[in-house]
């Protein structure tokens, strides 16, 4: 009951940045300096946006002062740089709606809960990821129960069997990491080649000849069954038409993420092909305490970079100072001159 009233409870915060990507995380740092509270929304359940979903391990060339840096060290310090100023993370929700009330901004999330902020600050990249799920009939009465696109408990599948559909990183990761809680894990996949990195095809291979997985190749997924939400088979199909039913508790299908701009086009945004318009002096979109940066953000002359994301959000920020302490005037300091303060260093230290 307290884990519902907190859950429903209204968050009140300067600003809320609607996208957990380094664009997003560097807003919540600059938004820290300038002295605003904020509360940071993702519809993942995990922070860094397309460096963490799609290319986590890649190095990138062109972030200034990192000759190299891959995706998630990235993302790692940005939260790091972030920390010291206690941003509150919502993560998993997708934004669906920002209504104006009075002089505030209710932002609502699917679950639902709702923030009260004085600014929005949109850093939604190319929209909200989504998984992509498979076309089986009656898929949605087993989703968040027995179908699951994501994984946040591990003890959840000790001693289940567990299907898991895919061929790509994520699929054999987690066939990997499941093997030693599981009582069995079933790997359905199109082909017998894997697109994974080569030790973890190799761990999983490992794992197979020591009768921990068992490989269903070359099997697409076919139909389910269950009595209400609980999963009790999944039927696959043998590429040469044969079905056969595998018993099991839980599927966990990896099939890629898409991503979509879903309900931000309602929004009354000004919008030039899923983009957000701004005007680039002050990042502001068409509505009043509403800015747009990074990816999803456009206006002449745009670099879709992680760096240009940057920069848009101290303009962001700047320019939401007036919107969040109206009447009072902005004292331009170089962070060397305002520091961090010990006790925000010390939160950061905690975080
Ligand atoms: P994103 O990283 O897209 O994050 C946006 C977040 O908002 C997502 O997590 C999404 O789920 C969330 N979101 C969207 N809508 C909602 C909603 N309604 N509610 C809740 N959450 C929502 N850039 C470079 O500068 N250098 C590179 O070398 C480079 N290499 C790249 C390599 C690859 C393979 C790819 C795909 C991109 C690369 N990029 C590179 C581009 C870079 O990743 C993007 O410019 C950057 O991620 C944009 O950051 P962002 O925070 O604006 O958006």
């Amino acid at each position: 009951m307290a884990c519902v009233l907190k859950r429903l409870k209204l968050l009140q915060t300067d600003v809320v940045i609607i996208g957990a990507g380094p664009v997003g995380l560097f807003t919540a740092f600059q938004a820290g300096m300038l002295g605003f509270s904020s509360a940071v929304t993702d519809v993942l359940g995990f922070i860094g946006g397309q460096c963490s979903a799609l290319y986590p391990q890649k190095p990138i060339y062109d972030i200034p002062g990192f000759p190299k840096i891959n995706g998630l060290e990235l993302i790692d310090n940005l939260a790091a740089q972030a920390s010291p100023f206690k941003p509150e993370y919502i993560l998993g929700h997708q934004v669906q709606k920002i209504e104006r009330q009075d002089d505030f901004w209710l932002v609502q999330t699917a679950e639902p809960r709702t923030i009260k902020a004085k600014a929005v600050v949109i850093a939604a990249g190319v929209g909200a990821f989504v998984h992509n799920t498979p076309p089986l009939e009656g898929i949605k009465a087993f989703e968040e129960t027995s179908v699951l696109y994501s994984i946040t408990d591990i003890e959840k599948f000790r001693n289940k069997r567990v299907l898991i559909a895919g061929g790509g990183d994520s699929a054999l990761d987690w066939a990997v990491a499941l093997a030693d809680v599981a009582s069995m894990i079933y790997v359905v996949h199109r082909r017998d080649k894997f697109r994974a990195a080569p030790e973890t095809t190799r761990q999983m291979e490992d794992l197979v000849q020591r009768g921990k997985i068992k490989l269903l190749v070359p099997y697409q997924l076919y139909g389910l069954q269950g009595k209400g939400a609980h999963l009790s088979k999944v039927q696959v199909q043998h590429m040469d038409g044969n079905i056969e039913d595998v018993a099991v508790d839980f599927m966990l299908p990896f099939f890629g993420m898409a991503m979509k701009l879903g309900p931000i086009a309602e929004w009354g945004l000004q919008l030039d092909r899923d983009r957000i318009v701004v005007d680039p002096a002050t990042m502001q979109t068409n509505l009043p305490g509403v800015f747009a940066i990074g990816d999803i953000a456009t206006y002449p002359g745009k670099l879709k970079l992680i760096l240009t994301g940057f920069a848009e959000a101290a303009l962001a920020c700047h320019s939401a100072y007036d919107v969040i302490n109206p009447g009072k005037p902005l004292h331009f300091e170089y962070s060397t001159t305002k520091g961090i303060s010990a006790s925000e260093n010390d939160a950061g230290k905690n975080n």
